[in-house]
């Protein structure tokens, strides 16, 4: 949009006002990514007080700042926050808050000290490895796949090969020389930090995007695929047990890490995947064959995981979590194929009485132990795309005729599905 056309449609904010207060550099097109928000937000304003606004942006500010401020706010904050929304027990312990802190404002400071200690050159070269041969495996996939038309799949082979790996941390560190941090001050180094951030995304306005930064910090268990980039992040924080581990044979971490970075890889292709283009430009390079015969088989997972019951009374949303569960089904596929790849046909021999096909699977099981409470698992049920641990275990591992096989699983017994979802 150009400024104008953000003008008229929330004419209720002074913008030019706003962005000179921002420090923001000229601008002569921008990103409104939820036009409909702003839409709304001229009716709130109209519709409240001058004097109700403010209260409601102290509010906001208290709200934020509340974890920041003496045990009073801290304690009030957590009794509805933790105790009500999630069913804590107990806030978490002093050191863990502050880590986390300090991981939010400073987090490539602490990173480095993090990929100091926990990160070798040797868990890079080999999940470095791993990653080309899930790669390879999703390449071959894509050559097999029924329901993908030929010019489709050229454009995703095309869009495979261009795709970057990011592994554990960035090559250039983040400078956080301007941020003064004060021993006594803790909501001021968090404001301080957070003005630094604001103002380092502003001096990226109308320059070219640098595709080295990171949306994680190093220290994060997680991973994500970025359409706008092409490629895979994973930062150092996941490349640890019990998603990798130096120490145990390839099944085991090729069931664990091994499908999370599978995981990402189909985001790249799937429903969200395809609206962007090998550099990551907006062009929908699917056919409308293609979105059909997908959404045909989607459906199959949209019924599969809402007929899963977290807490007595609460389904999943299949449609919220198509998306993450399409993409764990996937994942597992890619890794289990580049598993059979590596091995070269020699299967090495079973450890602690279980075959590599065994452990592959028992990785994959072991990655999403968790525990959760009511409470949680009813706010996770609503709002969070991906589905709880042991329905991602359950719900892709039903569905894969290899896991009947590794595990002797006859038809009719509540690990083999029928039918079977799969779109990867
Ligand atoms: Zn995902």
């Amino acid at each position: 949009m150009s400024e104008h056309e953000l003008f008229s449609i929330a004419p209720f904010m002074d913008w030019p006002k706003y962005f000179a207060g921002m420090g923001t550099p000229g601008i002569e097109s921008l990103n409104v990514e939820s036009p409909t928000f702003f839409r709304r937000l001229e009716s709130t304003f109209v519709q409240h007080s001058l004097e109700e606004l403010k209260t409601y942006m102290r509010w906001q500010f208290v709200t934020n700042q509340a974890p920041l401020l003496p045990a009073g706010f801290v304690n009030e904050n957590f009794a509805f926050y933790g105790q009500i929304l999630t069913g804590s027990k107990e806030l978490r312990p002093r050191w863990k808050r502050c880590v986390e802190y300090v991981d939010n404002d400073l987090g490539e400071a602490l990173g480095q000290k993090y990929v100091d200690i926990t990160f070798g050159a040797e868990g890079k070269q080999r999940t470095l490895n791993m990653v080309r041969e899930i790669e390879s495996a999703l390449r071959q996939d894509v050559d097999k796949l029924t329901w993908m038309t030929p010019v489709t799949k050229k454009e995703a082979l095309i869009k495979l090969d261009a795709i970057t790996n990011k592994i554990g941390y960035p090559d250039k560190w983040r400078d956080y020389s301007g941020v003064i941090i004060k021993r006594d001050d803790l909501p001021g180094n968090d404001q301080r930090a957070t003005e630094a951030e604001v103002r380092r995304h502003m001096e990226k306005i109308g320059k070219p995007v640098d595709p080295k930064e990171w949306g994680m910090t190093p220290p994060t268990v997680n991973a994500y695929y970025n359409p706008v980039e092409n490629n895979i992040n994973f930062p150092a924080g996941i490349l640890q047990p019990p998603f990798y581990d130096n120490k145990l044979d390839d099944a085991v971490n090729y069931g664990a890490i091994g499908a999370v970075v599978g995981h990402e890889l189909t985001h790249g292709f799937d429903d969200e995947g395809r609206q962007f283009d090998p550099t990551g430009n907006l062009r929908d390079w699917w056919t409308s064959e293609d979105a059909k015969e997908f959404e045909k088989r989607a459906d199959c997972f949209v019924k599969e995981y809402g007929n899963f019951s977290p807490v007595a009374g609460v389904n999943l949303n299949g449609k919220l979590t198509l998306g993450e569960n399409t993409a764990d089904n996937g994942g597992l596929r890619l890794a289990f194929m580049a598993l059979m790849d590596s091995m070269k046909g020699k299967e090495p021999k079973a450890i602690d009485g279980f075959t590599p096909r065994q452990r592959l699977f028992l990785g994959w099981g072991q990655i999403w132990c968790e525990n959760a409470r009511e409470e949680m698992e009813r706010l996770m049920a609503q709002t969070n795309p991906h589905s709880p641990g042991r329905f991602r275990v359950n719900g892709v591992l039903s569905n894969m005729p290899e896991f009947r096989e590794a595990f002797a699983c006859k038809q009719g017994q509540p690990m083999v599905r029928e039918p079977a979802c799969r779109v990867w």
